[in-house]
């Protein structure tokens, strides 16, 4: 789990969860690790430094069965900071602690690309972020002007492997805070899609993405490949007299149901999407022919109209009207809509339960 995480306050869009157990018993066994190390080397004030860290992720550990990630993140990033500062000051410079300290810069950047909500975290993150800078340059500076102590830096050999060692993991530590936090973004990206090209409450595609579709299918037509575009608009009968008896919550399992049925009868054959309110549009695939479209119209409102639905713990049947229309050369999207529309209102107007799919059927 990336520490970015740490920066979406407690109501974010990402879950902040097992993540941080992964990265608690991590940093917890670097530092049993760097324990030895300190001991090894003489490096007492480290060796005591260090068990603090250790009995912090200890506490760590257990903070995060709460709900407190955020202090949990900040916790092992401040860990991480003072830890590599003070380690640079007793093992010196060449240690290679400083990598640490440059693989947290780019928190002060974090506020001004990630979504952070609360301000207080955003302020920290700059503060925190600074400080990083401040103190590799200061680290830098003490070095060279051999203001740091020297009586604990190990030996060039020790120093050598703890240099690389440092520069390994802190390095991949970056590579893989990158990676997590790109596919959060992957995952995020990928959901505010889906919220904008589908309806919240039956999750079928809605009006944008069914007109997209459609274009789509007028840009192949365009291109010269064989198929069909068939299009009808299908609207629930009485659905107004069934919100009025069963309530508005029943009269949104009903469409959250008919969302399952446009699916599974559908798969393959059309794809539907809701145009607004009750009403639904229906687009043919390209490969079905337009009086196979009407066939797989009749069979839907067949299904629909055998299907028992539950309303407010009640069984009732749900019918529908549908009318469909056939693509030709040059029509818009409102042009074949409207044509449609014609043929539903026609249905509505001849006793709803119906699919009406030709003009030879128009009234006038
Ligand atoms: P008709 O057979 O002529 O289509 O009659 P109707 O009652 O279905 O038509 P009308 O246009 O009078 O009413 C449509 C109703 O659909 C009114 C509105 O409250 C309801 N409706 C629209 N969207 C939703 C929704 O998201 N949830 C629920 N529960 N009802 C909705
Ligand atoms: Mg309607
Ligand atoms: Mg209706």
């Amino acid at each position: 789990m990336s520490f970015m995480d740490s920066f979406y306050g407690e109501k974010n869009l990402y879950e902040i969860s097992h993540g941080y157990v992964v990265l608690i018993i991590f940093y917890f066994c670097i530092h049993i690790l760097l324990e030895a190390v300190y001991i090894g080397c003489g490096c007492t004030p480290m060796a005591y430094i260090n068990i603090i860290s250790i009995l912090i992720y200890i506490g760590l550990y257990f903070l995060n069965k709460t709900e407190h990630k955020i202090i949990v993140a900040w916790c092992i990033l401040w860990d991480i900071f003072m830890h590599a500062v003070v380690a640079t000051v007793f093992m010196g410079y060449n240690s290679g602690y400083f990598f640490w300290i440059i693989s947290l810069f780019s928190m002060l950047f974090v506020s001004f690309y990630v979504p952070i909500t609360n301000a207080f975290a955003k302020g920290m993150a700059v503060v925190y972020g600074t400080l990083t800078i401040v103190a590799f340059v200061a680290l830098k500076y003490l070095a060279d002007y051999g203001y740091l102590p020297d009586k604990y830096v190990p030996s060039p050999g020790v120093s050598g492997v703890l240099f690389v060692a440092n520069a390994i993991i802190a390095s991949s530590i970056v590579v893989i805070q990158l990676i997590v936090y790109s596919h959060h973004m992957n995952r995020y990206n990928a959901t505010l899609k889906r919220m904008n090209d589908t309806d919240y409450l039956t999750g079928l595609y809605n009006r944008k993405s069914m007109i997209a579709l459609f274009n789509k299918e007028v840009d192949r037509m365009d291109k010269g490949e064989s198929g069909d575009i068939s299009i009808a608009i299908l609207d629930i009968d009485f659905f107004k007299k069934i919100n009025d008896t069963y309530g508005h919550n029943a009269g949104d399992e009903i469409l959250i149901d008919l969302a399952g049925i446009f699916r599974s009868e559908g798969e393959g054959k059309y794809t539907v999407g809701r145009w607004g309110g009750e009403e639904f549009v229906i687009l043919g695939s390209y490969e079905l022919s337009y009086d196979d479209f009407c066939k797989e119209l009749e069979n839907l409102n067949k299904k629909i109209a055998g299907t028992g639905f539950i309303a407010d713990n009640n069984e009732l049947t749900v019918t529908v009207s549908i009318g469909a229309a056939h693509y030709e050369s040059g029509m818009t999207i409102v042009d074949i809509v409207k044509r449609a529309d014609d043929r539903l209102y026609e249905a509505k107007e001849t006793g709803r339960n119906k699919v009406i799919t030709r003009r030879e059927n128009l009234l006038d």
